[in-house]
């Protein structure tokens, strides 16, 4: 432990060996908020001998769960099991899989993502003939959620009498919570209400986690909303070692409902709470910590905190104006470029950098469009967090509504989805009649079609469409005992028809979606591996757990960052990250701060707090750069600079020239990056290799011949060219794992891939 504890200063060591009572860690960006949360874990393990099973660890993503996992385990050199390290919305799911009989549920209920959520939404909007024009059905949800977030629910909540949207909503919240309850399903908005009235009504379930949760941690605590901070705060009464560690300087989700006045509630709900500040900042250099600390001081509603740091001066920030967004696009593949082939002028001798140390930020998704292409252009690989969104694609929404519905058969929400899904001529007339049916008799849609089949308003023909459908679900249900999730998948592929169907279509669309559910049976069977799988555990549970898993990955948790890929994220999704190397692009009024923020200066501030963010994820260099004008919807629109530009002291900033149009980088006539591509390099796809582009000698793959070598460079329709890193099976069967310079690593069906060979 002694050599531990070396790794920290005395105030972080301190802040890791104050294990009992209540602690804050109240701190500015980058001085190791999260490290000291680490090492605390593995400290409270290692020398004070507390059971992994008593700690309970929150974090604001998956995915730095997991991260915090790896570490602490690293840390210890041996196993973390039964360490609670969790987001606010898994340690509910988990609760309620526990308990949720309480509040009238089966243990199997589906979590419903947004998507689910909105159709739902839309459904009850239309059963109570609610005009979608006067009542936007997201409007309807999402303050549906604020009040879920406010712990209030439809029994509770009081509408304002003269308020004809507040009425509406009382009346749509009571049926969408009915709704959701004869689906088996929730929303993300009730998971925590469901465990915080859970705890109310069963004081015995509480006790029982609050005697387990022994240590509690919080991470980006600043960024909890109110039901949030009571669950914890419950959780955390009996043993009151609670330490939560936050800033409120990157408060970003105000929007979502988050208190920064937690922090501050905190000392008073915690009474004899010790408070400890870290002032280094370990991350970035000397002139992007001041760069930050200046803008970030322009905001009234903040704890004044100290932020400095002994690295070095570094470079200085540079800032460039671009004549529109194409040019702001080519603007960042340059310097991505030169970072990447070592030219960088200020830094002879450096090697170059992988793509993996940069990353762009931009406020709002639409701003990755121009960017992305100029980076396809060049064949620079990149990744988008955020963007991904795979479990999001039609095909996969579809396997998984199977997957729930075989999971939880009151789920008719996945019944809906699935119902015609390859088609089986069950059309939409009959299924809203066979939901009035099931709605008067009482009835889960799935039920209700079952009883339906007695009714003679089904025509025969339809009885037994129907009757054949049940037969499916029903005997996929009986497969689910004994299949692992993975095959269950292929079974119920292979006994819908749905793969075939997709085969026939043979557009390139659909062998993409055949791909993407390759890559889902892929996922299942890597999990599958992952899982300790316990012998007695059924099979269903497993299922279940993959299903919750599916529905609380964030886009942040899709983000793989062991490529060798430049990172594309929005500045809301690069909290709690770090790079060396950072771009911010659309530095403009309008754009950050955001036009659509309120007129309020909260929201100005919160905007300011998001630049602050942005700022301070880089470890090396800072780019900034704006565009005078930018087309929003086709058409152009002259931008101001953003104000928080002004804020920068001038003597940290140098600004890059603009290049004359004839001049540009990447014309015809240049000859720079040409120059590159020539140099060599050791990255795996170097723009050397681009040549591709250029005349070739191609040879298109003949119908029922592979031949397919490892190291050949290939070319998909899709996802451009590539080079086949193995290959697996023969003929029919063959899959080739291909890494394709743009869309990454790839298995393909050799057959269906459409290939042609680079020679
Ligand atoms: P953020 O506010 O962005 O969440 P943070 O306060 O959680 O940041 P960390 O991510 O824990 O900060 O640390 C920032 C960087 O500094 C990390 O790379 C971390 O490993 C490094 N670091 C923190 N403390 C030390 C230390 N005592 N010695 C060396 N490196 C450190
Ligand atoms: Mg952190």
């Amino acid at each position: 432990m002694i050599s531990l504890l070396n790794d920290l200063n005395p105030i972080q060591q301190k802040a890791v060996l104050e294990t009992e009572g209540p602690l804050l860690i109240f701190a500015g960006a980058g001085s190791g908020k999260t490290r000291v949360l680490t090492y605390r874990i593995a400290c409270l393990i290692h020398e004070k001998g507390v059971s992994p099973r008593n700690i309970l660890a929150v974090t604001f993503t998956n995915k730095a769960a997991d991260e915090m996992r790896e570490r602490v385990e690293r840390l210890l050199g041996g196993s973390a099991k039964g360490i609670w390290i969790s987001t606010f919305h898994s340690a509910c799911a988990r609760i309620l899989r526990q308990h949720i009989n309480h509040l009238g549920f089966e243990r199997n209920f589906v979590i419903y993502d947004e998507e689910d959520q909105e159709r739902h939404m839309k459904a009850v909007m239309k059963e109570l003939d609610i005009d979608f024009k006067m009542f936007h059905p997201r409007a309807m949800q999402s303050s549906i959620d604020r009040l879920k977030n406010e712990g209030v629910t439809p029994d509770q909540y009081r509408p304002s009498q003269f308020n004809i949207f507040e009425k509406r909503l009382a009346l749509v919240y009571q049926r969408y919570q009915e709704d959701l309850h004869r689906n088996n399903g929730v929303d993300f908005g009730d998971l925590l209400l469901f465990v915080t009235l859970l705890f109310k009504k069963n004081p015995e379930v509480l006790r029982s986690y609050q005697n387990s949760c022994q240590y509690v941690m919080v991470d980006e605590f600043q960024d909890t909303n109110l039901i949030q901070y009571q669950l914890i705060k419950r959780l955390a009464e009996r043993h009151q070692n609670i330490c939560v560690v936050g800033d409120d300087d990157q408060s970003i989700y105000r929007w979502r409902g988050a208190e920064v006045g937690n922090i501050l509630n905190f000392e008073r709900d915690f009474p004899g709470t010790k408070v400890i500040t870290l002032e280094q900042n370990y991350r970035s250099t000397q002139h992007i910590l001041r760069a930050a600390n200046h803008v970030v001081k322009e905001n009234r509603l903040r704890k004044e905190k100290i932020l400095w740091t002994k690295n070095p001066e570094g470079e200085l920030l540079t800032l460039y104006t671009a004549e529109d967004e194409a040019d702001e696009a080519r603007f960042v593949v340059r310097k991505i470029s030169e970072h990447v082939h070592c030219s960088f002028p200020r830094n002879p001798g450096n090697t170059g950098r992988p793509y993996r140390d940069m990353a762009v930020f931009y406020r709002i998704n639409a701003q990755s469009r121009a960017i992305e292409e100029e980076l396809v252009k060049h064949q620079i690989p990149y990744t988008i967090v955020g963007g991904m969104k795979f479990y999001e694609r039609k095909e996969i929404k579809d396997i998984l509504a199977y997957l729930k519905l075989i999971a939880n058969p009151s789920d008719g929400i996945s019944l809906k989805r699935i119902i015609n899904q390859p088609p089986r001529g069950i059309g939409e007339k009959t299924m809203e009649r066979i939901t009035v049916f099931s709605r008067e008799s009482g009835l889960p849609l799935y039920e209700g079609m079952k009883e339906a089949l007695k009714e003679d308003w089904l025509s025969p023909g339809m009885r037994e469409r129907i009757g054949e459908f049940i037969l499916l679900i029903e005997e996929l249900r009986q497969e689910a005992k004994l299949l692992t999730p993975g095959q269950l998948t292929l079974t119920l592929l292979a006994r819908t028809g749905y793969l075939e169907r997709l085969k026939e279509e043979r557009t390139d669309g659909a062998l993409s979606r055949v791909e993407n559910i390759d890559e889902l049976v892929n996922v299942l069977t890597e999990l599958e591996r992952g899982e300790e799988v316990e012998e007695t555990r059924p099979r269903e549970v497993f299922l279940e757990s993959f299903l919750d898993k599916v529905s609380l990955v964030s886009d942040v948790d899709l983000y793989e960052d062991r490529e060798n890929r430049v990172s594309l994220m929005t500045l809301h999704c690069a909290k709690g990250l770090e790079f060396p190397i950072v771009l911010i692009v659309g530095m403009e009024e309008g754009l950050l701060p955001h036009y659509r923020r309120g007129e309020g200066m909260e929201d100005l501030e919160e905007e300011r707090r998001l630049c602050y963010v942005g700022i301070t994820r880089a470890k090396e260099k800072l780019y900034l750069s704006r565009a005078e004008k930018r087309s929003t919807f086709g058409v152009g629109r002259a931008n101001l600079a953003s104000r928080f530009l002004d804020e920068l002291p001038f003597e940290l900033i140098q600004v890059e020239e603009r290049k004359r149009r004839r001049e540009h980088l990447f014309s015809q006539e240049t000859s720079w990056f040409d120059d590159f591509s020539r140099s060599g390099d050791e990255t795996d796809f170097t723009p050397q290799e681009n040549g591709f582009s250029k005349k070739e000698d191609v040879t298109l793959i003949p119908d029922g011949f592979y031949p397919l070598r490892t190291g050949m460079r290939v070319r998909h329709p899709r996802f451009g060219d590539g080079r086949v890193k193995s290959i697996e099976g023969m003929n029919e069967d063959q899959k080739a794992t291909i890494v394709f310079q743009m869309a990454g690593p790839k298995r393909l069906k050799t057959r269906y891939a459409n290939l042609e060979i680079l020679e």
